[in-house]
């Protein structure tokens, strides 16, 4: 049977997966898939019992060197809806709906919020013409709640039928994103530091920016860089010891090189900073959700910021 389905399935994939979409029918659940842990996560609080949400990256795995399988590709086919972040990293997304006939609907996080638009340092102006944005809109809690609201409008029209049970589900979650927000400030108000040093690449602009944080960061946004060059660690050292800042962060599944050397030079704690883009095998099957990522960061933080 199951290899039946799997030339079924190749079938499919070979015919530009024509006529082989599933749609939603009476009674059966809503199938949702989400590129990213966070949207996979607020997908979840939305739904509940009601609907069926995957993950689409392998836990554990980088995000940014993702690149489906021709499964992949048939489940986005087959599913309800389609969550991904709408930025540079999962542009690879656009090119395989559009070669769909009959593509999933789909939401992007970047549409719900106000992006912060970025210029890397090493472009030339000239060739920047085209517009790039920080695509990890979900670091700040107030776009958390911002996305989830404008996902929650989007699950209901799919699925009218629940509409309540979604709507009951969004506000109570929002009521929770509200307190993680409100411990943000609580935090960062009366910090004397307010600037964050990190010894990694930094996908936190949006947090930053929302509670009014400094950083210096070993490389920008989710460079794939791994080697901060000399000038770069000797300011970031620098930074440390004049401001006496206790604590220098490392994002996940990092090797903490750099966190590590900079530690060793100034006497700085290393702790976590989790940009919540994946979580491992272990805290998907402990159902881990972004609100207690999230929490640890605010702890972590609270650490740093004194
Ligand atoms: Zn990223």
């Amino acid at each position: 049977m199951k290899k039946i389905i799997s030339i079924i399935l190749t079938l499919c994939l070979a015919f530009s997966f024509a006529g082989c979409r599933d749609t939603k029918t009476e009674n059966e659940k809503l199938t949702i898939i989400a590129s990213v842990f966070p949207a996979y996560d607020f997908a979840r609080e939305i739904v509940g019992d009601l609907g069926e949400v995957s993950l689409l990256l392998p836990p554990g795995a980088e995000s940014h060197s993702f690149e489906p399988t021709p499964k992949d590709i048939i489940a986005i086919q087959n599913c309800d809806l389609f969550i991904y972040t709408g930025g540079e990293s999962d542009s690879w997304i656009e090119d395989i709906l559009s070669s769909m006939e009959n593509p999933p609907a789909v939401f992007r996080m970047v549409d719900a919020v106000e992006v912060i638009h970025s210029v890397h340092e090493h472009e030339e102006v000239s060739l920047s013409s085209h517009v790039e944005f920080d695509e990890h809109v979900w670091t700040s809690p107030v776009n958390a709640m911002e996305i989830v609201n404008a996902l929650s409008v989007t699950i209901t029209t799919l699925d009218s039928e629940n509409s309540r049970a979604y709507r009951k589900n969004t506000s109570e979650y929002l009521g929770q994103l509200e307190e993680l927000h409100e411990s943000f400030i609580e935090v960062t108000e009366k910090a004397e530091n307010k600037t964050i040093i990190m010894g990694d690449r930094f996908p936190f602009r949006y947090l930053a920016h929302e509670y009014n944080l400094e950083y210096m960061a070993a490389f920008p946004g989710c460079s794939a860089d791994s080697e901060p060059g000399a000038k770069t660690v000797s300011q970031l050292i620098e930074k440390i010891k004049t401001d006496n800042i206790p604590v220098v962060f490392h994002i996940e599944f990092s090797n903490k090189k750099t966190a590590e050397a900079l530690s060793e030079a100034t006497g700085a704690e290393i702790r976590l900073l989790h940009s919540c883009h994946n979580v491992t095998d272990k805290q998907l099957k402990e159902n881990v959700s972004y609100i207690d990522l999230m929490k640890q960061n605010l702890a972590n933080l609270k650490e740093a910021l004194n």
